[in-house]
Parts: C-alpha cells; sequence; structure tokens
C-alpha cells in the first residue's frame, strides 16, 4: 500500500522533536480520528490511488476485500466525498483510546509466592506491571518454571518470558513456543498469552492439563518488541514496529516480522521504505530483536526440538498456517495443519461464537516475507508454525483498540482452543 507519505507525516514531526528535545514526547491523542473499514471488491489498488492525496494513517494493510484506514478531523469531509462504501471502526479513535487508558488498573502486590490475581485479565497495565506480573506468577511456582531473558531490545529492554515445565523436569521435552507482541499496538496479545501462561501454571492439578505440561516445554515471550510496546503507551497508541533509527532516514522502526533470515530476501511481502509499517530493515536479521529471538529459537530446535510455534497477533480473527512467502506453496504436513486448524477454530467458538478463519498466510490474507512463521516451519523445523490474529474482525467496529471487557473471554476462548490442540498434535 502506498501509504507512505501519510506515514511520514504522522512520523516525521515526532522525530524531529525527539531528536531536537531528548526525553520530550508529543503524544498523538487521535481526537476526532475515525477509523473505516473500505470494501475494495478486489481493487485495492483503486481504493488506494483515490486515498493517495489524503493523509490518512494505514491501520491495517489491506486483505482480499478491504482497506482498514484512520482518516484525521481535517480529511474526514474530503474521505467522505470520495463515496467509498465504507463502515465505521472507530468513530472516535481518541475517545476509544482514552477510555481505554482509563480502564488501566494498577498490579495489585501481592505476599511472597501467592499467585496474582486473576483480575489482572480486565484491565490494561503499564509495561513495567507486566514484569512485575510475571516474576510474581513465576515465583509462585519455582519448581516448574523460570524466567527468561534471551536478549535485549534496540533501547536495552530485556525479551523476557516464562519457561514452564511439568514432571519430566526442565527442559526435556519438544517445546510449545509462544510470541507476542512483535507488532507493538496489538495489546491483546501479550494479554492472551499471559492468560494461557497464567492457566498453564495454575490448572496443573486439571488432567489434560498435566497431560501438556509432562508432554512438553512450554516457552512463552510476552513482549518480542517491548520498545514498541512502550511507545505505544507514552507516545502513540498505532505504532507497529520496534524503535531502531537508521542513519539512512529520518524515519524509525524496523519490523521485526520482516526481518528474519528466511526468504527475506524476496520482494512483494515486506517494504524496503524505512517509513513504512512494514520495513524489513537493510539486511535480515539486522534488529536486535530478531538475533536474540534467532538465537533463543536456534536453542530450542538443536535441543528437543519444536513441537508448535504460536506468533500471536491482532486484529482480525484468524488463524494462519505456512506459507507467508509464497500463496501456492505448502508445507509438508499441510493437510494436518490445515485440518487441526479447522478443529482449532471450532473449539474456539465453542466459548462465545466467535468465529476464526482459517488457512495458509499468503493465501488467507496477504504475503508476508522474512516472517517467523516461515523460519519456524522450514529452518527451526517446527512441526507446526502458526499465526493467530486475535479479536476483532473488525467489521462490528473496532481494531487493535479493544475494549479491556473483553481482554478475559480472548483468553477463555484461546485456552479452550490451545488445550485442544496440544491435546490433539
Ligand atoms: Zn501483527
Amino acid at each position: 500500500m502506498k501509504f507512505t507519505a501519510a506515514a511520514a507525516l504522522l512520523v516525521a514531526p515526532l522525530a524531529v522533536l525527539a531528536s531536537a528535545v531528548p526525553k520530550v514526547e508529543r503524544k498523538i491523542t487521535y481526537d476526532g480520528y475515525k477509523a473505516y473499514r473500505i470494501a475494495t471488491h478486489n481493487n485495492a489498488k483503486s481504493v488506494t490511488d483515490k486515498l493517495a492525496p489524503l493523509a490518512v494513517v494505514p491501520f491495517n494493510q489491506n486483505t482480499r476485500d478491504h482497506v482498514d484506514v484512520v482518516i484525521p478531523p481535517s480529511e474526514i469531509a474530503a474521505f467522505e466525498a470520495l463515496g467509498f462504501e465504507a463502515e465505521v471502526l472507530h468513530e472516535d479513535l481518541g475517545a476509544d483510546i482514552r477510555e481505554e487508558a482509563n480502564s488501566f488498573a494498577p498490579y495489585q502486590e501481592i505476599s511472597a509466592q501467592a499467585i496474582p490475581s486473576d483480575t489482572w485479565f480486565d484491565a490494561y497495565h503499564a509495561y513495567a506491571d507486566h514484569i512485575t506480573f510475571f516474576n510474581d506468577l513465576q515465583a509462585a511456582f519455582p519448581t516448574y518454571s523460570e524466567i527468561l531473558n534471551i536478549g535485549a531490545s534496540v533501547q536495552g529492554r530485556q525479551l523476557f518470558g516464562i519457561h514452564i515445565w511439568g514432571s519430566g523436569g526442565k527442559g526435556s521435552k519438544p517445546a510449545i513456543y509462544f510470541h507476542g507482541t512483535v507488532h507493538a499496538r496489538e495489546w491483546i496479545s501479550s494479554k492472551v498469552v499471559e492468560y494461557l501462561a497464567y492457566n498453564f501454571l495454575t490448572q496443573y492439578n486439571d488432567t489434560a492439563v498435566k497431560a501438556i505440561r509432562d508432554n512438553y516445554d512450554i516457552y512463552i515471550l510476552p513482549f518480542v518488541n517491548p520498545d514498541g510496546f512502550v511507545y505505544t503507551q507514552t507516545s502513540n497508541r498505532l505504532w507497529r514496529k520496534n524503535r531502531q533509527t537508521r542513519s539512512s532516514s529520518s524515519c524509525v522502526g524496523t519490523d521485526i516480522n520482516r526481518n528474519w533470515p528466511y526468504k527475506w530476501e524476496l520482494s512483494g511481502g515486506a517494504s524496503t521504505d524505512p517509513c513504512d509499517e512494514t520495513y524489513k530493515g537493510l539486511a535480515a536479521g539486522d534488529t536486535p530483536e530478531n538475533r536474540a529471538l534467532v538465537s533463543f529459537t536456534q536453542s530450542l530446535s538443536a535441543s528437543k526440538g519444536i513441537k508448535l510455534y504460536i506468533d500471536w497477533h491482532s486484529y482480525g480473527q484468524y488463524i494462519l498456517i505456512p506459507y507467508g512467502y509464497d500463496c501456492s506453496k505448502r508445507a509438508t504436513n499441510h493437510a494436518k495443519q490445515l485440518s487441526l486448524a479447522q478443529s482449532t477454530a471450532s473449539k474456539i467458538a465453542q466459548s462465545y461464537g466467535t468465529k476464526f478463519t482459517y488457512g495458509p498466510s499468503c493465501s488467507t490474507l496477504y504475503a508476508t516475507t522474512g516472517d517467523s512463521v516461515d523460519y519456524m516451519q522450514d529452518v527451526a523445523k517446527a512441526e507446526y508454525s502458526w499465526t493467530i490474529e486475535l479479536r476483532p474482525t473488525g467489521s462490528g467496529g473496532g481494531g487493535f483498540v479493544l475494549p479491556a471487557s473483553q481482554i478475559r473471554p480472548s483468553g477463555v476462548e484461546q485456552w479452550e482452543g490451545i488445550k485442544y490442540l496440544l491435546a490433539s498434535v
């Protein structure tokens, strides 16, 4: 999509301000901005060509049938004059972001070795509180878990996580391996993997959960892009990439999920423009976050192997199996992956009727190169390698800013799906 000019408008003033006055960043409020889903009828180019003169903000990548965009107040009249077939995702994005911020709850301090309260899943939280939550959760189960620190981000934050095991002992079984929040604005992904970690640890007395824990080592990294996530909380709720600067551009950030060293060199599934939302970097694996993730992944692959990898994203409600880089290529165990994606989607729907679309990543959604799922499948040799795009679908309202009331149901339906999946692989 040719949203580069608009993205530069959004990003450039921040970058200038940040370099001129360190530590002072203007927060973008998005007050009065409207988000729309535009029907493309398989002609996304005609839509994006018409949008080109407007200062639109890309809200999600175009899929086969729609483009989602955010329109600043000054452009709404011009946008509506274009006469698109469009539905409103956010009537006032700024108001919805404020409501989300107002729903933040402080972390409830607990006594030593107590289990954190599960009210954690009724609100969003500051980044520092997420670290405390994981440390406290792990401390309550010291015999069966440990905190991981696999490397540092551009700005020096640890890529932390939790490793959970069962009766076989630490590191004795194939890996179940989850990444969250590679795209900074996809807040629900960290909450859902936290919900899964919480349940894996607290429900070991459940027969089905015990079987999973005794058969696998579980590795969960909730924030593989911590700098970007912090930036969404301090400066720009819609930030996606990491916070890496490049001497060649005033634009900030590389998409860590287009930076994996596999099929990175192909064109069509990422951007070579540093101002773009899907900027792939100057070379494969040239983000510190990706280097840390590759190194950790290789260690899992070389030890007991990776049974299942899931990269947790939002939004759209999809279960995506390989591949991203080629719409006709299929994994050698494609039929099994597709059938499991279908039955997992059915299981997820049993909780609240939430419908997840499933299929190969490229042909179901769009082409991606240098992405984690293709790397995990072909290089790290994961048996199953998936992306799950969480709530909402977009149709019916909402996007990255998902009301806090949907955190718990998102966790519940995915927990049911994961328990089913891990009993079935
Ligand atoms: Zn994403």
